[in-house]
Order: C-alpha cells, then structure tokens, then sequence
C-alpha cells in the first residue's frame, strides 16, 4: 500500500515490557488510534530502561523519515525512570525546572491527600524548549519537543495515564495536521483453515490500493482490507471477496463489522427473545467468563454451572452415576446429559456443553489428551461433536470454548458446518 500519509513511530519504554511481565498494551492502544485518525505507522520499538540502548536506537529514530515519535514510560520520580535524561541528552538540551509545574504536582498531591516528597521535583524537569503537557490522572507531566523536523511526544507508561494524555494533547495535534483517512473494511469468518483463505483470496483482484491481512483469533479469522483511495472501492473488492469464498469454500461469515462471535450470537438470541446457559467440565467456567467479559449480556445468559468433579455432574446434573460409569466422563452420553440437564436445572433456552482430557495427564489411548466432546442442547434438539485438539491445556479448553460457541452461532443461523454431528 502507497504510504501517502505522514508517518509516525511509536516507542514504548520499560524493562517490565521486555522481560514479559508487563504486557505492551499502549502500543496497541496508541496504534489503533492513529491508524482511525489517518496517519501510518512507521514501526513499534519496546526498548528497556538501558541508556546505552536507548542511544543507539536514537540515530535510527532520526533517521528514519517519520514526522513524529510518541514515547511513553520512563517519567516517574523513581531511579529506573530515565526518560527525560535520556532524551535531554540525545538531543543536547538541559533539563530546566519549572517552579510552577512543581507547584502544581504539589496541589495535585494534597487534592488527593496524599504525601508529597521530594523524590517527585524531578517530575518538574522538563528539556529546554519543551512544552510541558498537563496530566490531569497523574503525577507526571509528559511534554512535546520538536528537534530537526521531528515532534516528540513523551507521556507517562501507566495505561490510563496514558490514553488520557494521548486525547488530550495529541490527537487534537494530529487532527490538525493534514492526512488521508484510513478506510478499512472487515468480515470475520469461521469453518476455513487460513491456508485455504489464502488460496481462496489468490482469485481476488485487488487494487493496487487496497492491502489486506488475515488475523487468526480465538473465534476465528478476521479478513481486513484496507484503503487510502475511498471507501466504494473497500465495497466492490469485500463483495468480490465474499463471492469467491461463497464459491469456492465452506467459509461461514459470521460478522461483517467489527462484533465478534460472542457479540454476534447475544444479538440473534436478544432479538429473538432467548436465553442460554452452560455446562462446563473441562473448560470450568471460561466459557461462561469468556461471555460475560461483555457488559449487557445479562438479558441473554442465565448462568452456568462447574461440573467438574463427577459428583457435581450427578447431584447437581442429575446425571445417573451408571452412564457415568458406562461411558466415562468424556463421552457423548455424558456430553448430551449434561446439556440437557442443564437446560432443566438452569431454565434457558440453550444451553453449551464440554467435557474433554486437557492434559497434561488424563490420557489413554482411546482417550486421548486434547479429546473434547461438546453439545449444544436447544427446545428440540442437542447437537453433539467431538474434536481432538492439539497444543498444551490452555489452549486446548480455550480452543473448546470457541468450537462450541461456533457451533452454537451454526445451530443458532442452521448453517451447514464441517463439524462432526450425532443427532
Ligand atoms: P512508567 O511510566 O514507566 O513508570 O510505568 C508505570 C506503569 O505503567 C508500570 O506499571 C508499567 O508496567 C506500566 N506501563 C508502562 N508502559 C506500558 C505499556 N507500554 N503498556 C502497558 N503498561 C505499561
Ligand atoms: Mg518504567
């Protein structure tokens, strides 16, 4: 895609970030922002606190032909936070203190009856020239200096802190300055290994100005176009797109916009008017939390009960401790059992279940580790399947929780699925 738009870098300063305690959430944050305001994104760097690296990477910010640079982390009154030394020194400007600014942390402190001490002067210290931006969260001014053409923006790490400065003083800077916008459009589709997406979007004829990328989530894979051009032309290439994957797969399209699966499937049941539940074993409980980290889904799911231990699944399930025994707990009959029971004990109209071997240990050779046997029970029928995942326990209980809240978005819109069925 043409880069016709000013570009900017993104720096992010931690060695909290580096080591993977911390995950690196401002980037995303301050990414997708800009990307809605128009402007590209040269490149992300995530350095540590190390003076000797940050002087290095320097030249090559300097050099690298973007318009501005965002940098966060690194303003705190604490030895580790370095960032106002270290970009007062690469660009030879003095630290200055500004009485005034102090004065104001000062109030701020007392506002919030907390202690000031002396450690936080440092935090009035800004290099010479700099315009010194307010944080109304926090402690820590950031402040904008411009050098050989290039805006630095430099903001506190803390996320909310953050985000707050980023709309206070820098999105009003990037409105006013000239852009393209970024049109995107997307759809988010399910039943198609990623390999066969590609081999299906080989038939696509993409402009020259449209780019495009598949993301892999949990609950499926999001095909993006993007354009700088106009958004008619997003239409016609996503509606070729849309024909070809009609034609030549078996690609289920179950979002056209930014919903996810989760937020796709408590729409249809909210406008029909219907509710579900869940019975978990080997998933406890993530698919009912994978649902409720959304807010307003409290008109839609009921509740869901942890069977875990084969004593919950026949007091609580009511399932007989004969099947259990029969058919072990990761069957179809219990499977079944337990959706259907669920439905009863938790009065909804659907209800989601799971019983399956996430390992490590638990395996046999009929059954082995990553088996997972799933339902989905509704007023007239359940729908049972197995699959055998792969990978270690996270990802198998969170890959079961996204195949069967796939298979209840195919159960819920009776579309055909690859799955493997018994009625
Ligand atoms: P700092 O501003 O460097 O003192 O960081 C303050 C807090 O914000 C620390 O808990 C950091 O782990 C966190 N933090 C700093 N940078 C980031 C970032 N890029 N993404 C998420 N959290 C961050
Ligand atoms: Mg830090």
């Amino acid at each position: 895609m043409k880069q016709s738009n000013p570009s900017l870098a993104i720096i992010c300063l931690g060695t909290e970030l580096t080591q993977g305690f911390t995950l690196n959430t401002n980037a995303k944050m301050f990414s997708a922002k800009v990307r809605e305001l128009g402007f590209d994104v040269a490149y992300h760097l995530t350095l540590p606190d190390n003076a000797s690296l940050w002087k290095n990477t320097f030249d090559m910010i300097m050099n690298a032909g973007v318009e501005t640079v965002i940098v966060s982390g690194g303003l705190g009154p604490t030895a580790d936070d370095k960032t106002r030394f270290l970009i007062a020194e690469t660009l030879s400007r003095p630290l200055v203190y500004h009485a005034e600014w102090e004065a104001r942390i000062q109030k701020q402190f007392s506002e919030r009856s907390r202690p000031y001490s002396p450690e936080n002067r440092v935090q009035a210290m800004f290099p010479e020239g700099a315009e010194v931006l307010e944080n109304p969260v926090g402690s820590a001014p950031g402040f904008k200096i411009r050098q050989n053409g290039i805006t630095f923006f430099m903001i506190p790490g803390v996320p909310s802190e953050a985000e707050t400065l980023f709309e206070l003083h820098i999105v009003p800077w990037l409105k006013a300055k000239r852009s393209v916008p970024l049109f995107t459009r997307e759809i988010h589709l399910m039943n198609i290994p990623e390999a066969e997406l590609e081999s299906c979007l080989k038939k696509v004829s993409f402009p020259d100005s449209v780019s495009w990328s598949s993301l892999p989530e949990p609950d499926g894979i999001i095909f993006r176009i993007y354009s700088h051009e106009s958004a008619d032309i997003l239409s016609s290439v996503m509606s070729e797109a849309h024909r070809v994957l009609v034609e030549n797969s078996q690609a289920v399209i179950f979002s056209e916009n930014k919903d996810d699966l989760i937020r796709r499937i408590t729409d249809i049941l909210q406008k029909r008017n219907e509710t579900f539940g869940t019975a978990e074993s080997c998933t406890g409980g993530l698919i009912a939390s994978e649902v409720t980290r959304r807010a307003g889904v409290s008109g839609v799911f009921s509740g869901g009960i942890v069977a875990y231990h084969n004593r919950i699944k026949e007091h609580i399930l009511h399932i007989p401790a004969k099947i259990i025994a029969e058919n072990g707990a990761v069957s179809e009959a219990v499977v079944s059992a337990m959706a259907a029971n669920a439905r009863r004990v938790l009065g909804c109209d659907w209800v989601l279940a799971t019983s399956g071997i996430a390992g490590p240990d638990g395996g046999s050779p009929e059954k082995p580790v990553g088996l997972v046997w799933m339902a989905v029970a509704g007023k007239q029928e359940i729908f049972t399947f197995f699959e055998k995942f792969s990978g270690n326990r996270e990802q198998i209980r969170i890959k079961s929780v996204y195949k069967v809240l796939q298979q209840f978005f195919l159960q819920l819109t009776k579309q055909k699925s690859s799955c493997f069925f018994v009625q």
